[in-house]
């Protein structure tokens, strides 16, 4: 810390060095971390606005940090990332993810099986082995690959070139479905689209902040109008974020979106929950 500027800044430093020290702890431990069992996935589910079925769930990775307790992916993913551990990592997620999709199969009682969305990171998408990985998890676990969707944040497709993007189409052509991520966020144009081997926008929650109490911020339902009818269009199916209030589940039914997720049906919880739920509305 600088010795001079006074006690303002002083604080300031030593502020930002104990958050450099705890980065670093924190950066040297993931890979023991992944060997001794510490991360655990909870699943948010996924629901169909028309009829309040789940479809599925999100898998979001926590860390079990023996000193620190439980740690959000916010805090240590981009170490992950910054170090290329997030490969091996975002492996294991797969498989965790793959292998609890397998065992909720035959949950619910409407067509088609529960599907699991993971996330990949930017490192993830360039990794060379990528498809070659999906495709064996997949093998293991028994699971069809319709039954896994990838969300890929639309900052990390933004400028990809078609060899960037080959990964993803060969993927897609298997059957996985390929979400666009934080959609709305970026600054990807909308003609940009159509050449992305995606078939799900996920809107980012800012959008849909305007219109958790009535009334609705009428330019986010123009916004969010305007990107239903455009993905629509070019036949992407839309999912929501972040829906808190059963009064923004009314208004994005309304305007036509198509699946929801959020702590109004369900905080992300273990993966037990997930059945229940879908077995709950399967029989209601
Ligand atoms: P994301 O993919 O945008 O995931 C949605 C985040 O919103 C999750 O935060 C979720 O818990 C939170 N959320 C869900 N419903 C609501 C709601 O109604 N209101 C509010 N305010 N928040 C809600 P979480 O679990 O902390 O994850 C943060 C980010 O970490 C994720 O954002 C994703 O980008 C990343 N992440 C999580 N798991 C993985 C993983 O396995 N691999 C990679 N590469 N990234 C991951
Ligand atoms: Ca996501
Ligand atoms: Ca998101
Ligand atoms: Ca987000």
């Amino acid at each position: 810390a600088k010795a001079a500027g006074g006690n303002r800044y002083e604080l300031a430093d030593a502020d930002s060095d104990a958050r450099a020290i705890a980065r670093h702890s924190l950066t040297n431990c993931l890979p023991a971390a992944l060997d001794n069992g510490e991360f655990f996935i909870e699943y948010q589910p996924l629901v169909r606005l028309s009829d309040g079925t789940v479809r599925g769930a999100e898998a979001l990775v926590r860390w079990l940090h023996p000193a620190h307790g439980v740690l959000g992916p916010d805090q240590f993913i981009p170490l992950a990332e910054s170090t290329g551990l997030i490969v091996p990592l975002g492996r294991w997620v797969l498989e965790e993810a793959a292998r609890q999709a397998r065992s909720w199969k035959s949950a619910g009682q409407y067509e088609g099986p529960l599907r699991v969305n993971v996330n990949l990171s930017p490192s993830q998408l360039r990794y060379p082995g990528l498809v070659a990985d999906t495709v064996a998890v997949l093998d293991d676990a028994g699971l069809d690959p319709t039954a896994l969707c990838l969300e890929v944040t639309e900052n990390a497709l933004i400028g990809a070139d078609e060899d960037e993007l080959r990964p993803l189409r060969e993927l897609a052509d298997l059957g996985v479905d390929i979400a666009l991520d934080d959609f709305g966020t970026g600054y990807s144009n909308l003609s940009y689209l159509r050449r992305l081997p995606v078939s799900t926008l996920k809107l980012d929650r800012s959008f849909t902040r305007g219109m958790q109490r009535a009334p609705a911020d009428p330019v986010d339902v123009k916004i969010v109008e305007g990107i239903v009818s455009l993905a629509h269009t070019l036949d992407l199916s839309v999912t929501v974020e972040g829906v808190e209030t059963g009064t923004q589940a009314d208004h994005l039914r309304l305007l036509g979106c198509d699946t929801a997720q959020g702590w109004y049906y369900a905080r992300p919880g273990p993966p037990e929950r997930l059945h229940t739920l879908s077995l709950a509305d399967a029989s209601s």
